[in-house]
């Protein structure tokens, strides 16, 4: 849905989507009347672009009544106003857990429509909800392939900045389809959390984890695994009693294990739930802020939280290359770790450019497809070996082989 009072836009908005593929784009002239709109069709948009200046219900208004609305997809400006402002537009969708596609400048420009597209079909790696719309699995899908262990882990490499040693990986879930085709988590995560499949899921993948960490230690020992953790998960007082027992089972020090939890709710801790983060600590296991920079928190809220490391979301260290935002939502999120004392995770390194400036900057370690993309256990032992369980840059490797 393209929002702007100005006729112009909508019309060579929508002109430009349609001949790129998108089936429908609706038009609204200001906030209310996009709203109606919304509410006509239950809010199945994936993405909203609108200006922020408009009467009636002006684009700020819109995004705090989409929120209210329960919307989740992408959502674009296409504004006169100052970078400034467009930007912390920007901000507020994201801190309502929206998914942000960038900013347009007027006049209106095709390139910049194109980006916003290949933004919202790349995705960033976290679940939107286009991809969602695409290949959503049943809640009985997810149910068999949890009961015939179809649930595997993905292993991407973290990295750090400054050796290049692999520290460790993080085990992303994906299952294996009936017909041996892999489906990404954006198709049942969702699905899951909202049928009360993500535990017996997660259950199941730590399981999967474990065993592969016993087959890893015997090819490379203390590799550190993280695994994702829906925040809903820890409110239960036993959860680092049973944790600490599957280690033993496998014979797992918990000291290679760390769960990453989603900042945006990681951050309403209930008294259980720091009860249990301080107990998983206590017991050796390593906690995670995930997507750092996507929720609101500050120094003191993070202080107050047991964490042990911190994973700077991908949206700011994708585009850090590219405006000064990023790069100072990347700067904050070292200091006030290093504040804490915590080391960082730059997530989404996908070129030599953006490894060096989070080695810069001071960054700890690294994740992205620059090192490799998630792999099943076999292939990632494989990558670590043939490179000696230390990565280096493509262009240190071409330079040293001339
Ligand atoms: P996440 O925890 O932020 O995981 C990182 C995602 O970013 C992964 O997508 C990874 O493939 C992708 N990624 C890594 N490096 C790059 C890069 O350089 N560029 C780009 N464009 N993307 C990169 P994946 O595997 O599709 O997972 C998506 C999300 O699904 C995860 O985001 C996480 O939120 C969720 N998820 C995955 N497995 C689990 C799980 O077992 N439990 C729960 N609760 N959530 C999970
Ligand atoms: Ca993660
Ligand atoms: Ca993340």
């Amino acid at each position: 849905m393209v929002v702007d009072d100005d006729p112009l836009v909508p019309s060579i908005a929508k002109a430009f989507f349609t001949s790129q593929g998108v089936k429908t784009c609706d038009l609204a002239s200001n906030g209310e009347e996009a709203m109606q709109l919304f509410n006509q069709c239950d809010g199945r948009y994936d993405f909203i672009l609108c200006d922020i200046s408009m009467p009636r219900l002006d684009g700020i208004q819109l995004i705090a009544t989409l929120a209210r609305a329960r919307y989740a997809g992408w959502v674009g400006i296409i504004s006169s106003q100052h970078p400034t402002l467009c930007r912390t537009a920007l901000n507020i969708a994201e801190s309502y857990g929206m998914r942000t596609a960038g900013i347009a400048r007027k006049p209106l420009e095709q390139a910049m429509l194109g980006k916003f597209l290949k933004t919202i079909s790349e995705g960033n790696g976290r679940i939107s909800p286009a991809a969602r719309a695409l290949s959503n699995m049943s809640p009985e899908d997810i149910h068999n392939a949890i009961n015939e262990d179809r649930v595997v882990p993905f292993y991407q490499p973290i990295v750090e900045l400054h050796s290049g040693l692999i520290a460790g990986a993080e085990a992303l879930a994906r299952i294996r389809g009936p017909e041996g085709n892999i489906i990404p988590p954006a198709a049942f995560i969702d699905v899951a959390e909202q049928n009360g499949l993500l535990e017996p899921l997660t259950r199941n993948l730590f399981n999967a984890v474990l065993r592969d960490v016993q087959r890893l230690n015997c090819v490379h020992p203390n590799l550190n695994m993280a695994i994702n953790w829906d925040p809903k998960l820890l409110e239960r007082h036993s959860l680092p009693d049973e944790l600490k027992q599957a280690c033993d089972t496998w014979g797992i020090s918990p000291t290679q294990i760390t769960l990453e939890i989603t900042e945006t709710t990681a951050f309403e801790a209930s008294a259980t739930i720091l009860q249990v983060l301080v107990r998983l600590r206590i017991k050796g296991f390593g906690v995670a802020v995930d997507d750092y920079g996507t929720g609101y928190s500050n120094l003191d809220r993070l202080a107050r939280m047991p964490f042990s490391k911190l994973k700077i979301d991908q949206s700011f260290v994708r585009k850090a290359g590219e405006d000064s935002f990023s790069m100072a939502g990347v700067e904050t999120a070292i200091r006030l770790a290093r504040e804490l004392s915590m080391p960082t995770v730059a997530e989404g390194v996908e070129d030599e450019k953006l490894w060096q400036m989070m080695r810069a900057c001071g960054a700890s370690l690294a994740q992205g497809y620059l090192m490799s993309r998630p792999l099943p256990i076999d292939q990632f032992i494989d990558w670590g070996n043939a490179i000696g369980w230390r990565f280096e840059l493509p262009s240190a490797m071409a330079a040293g082989a001339a």
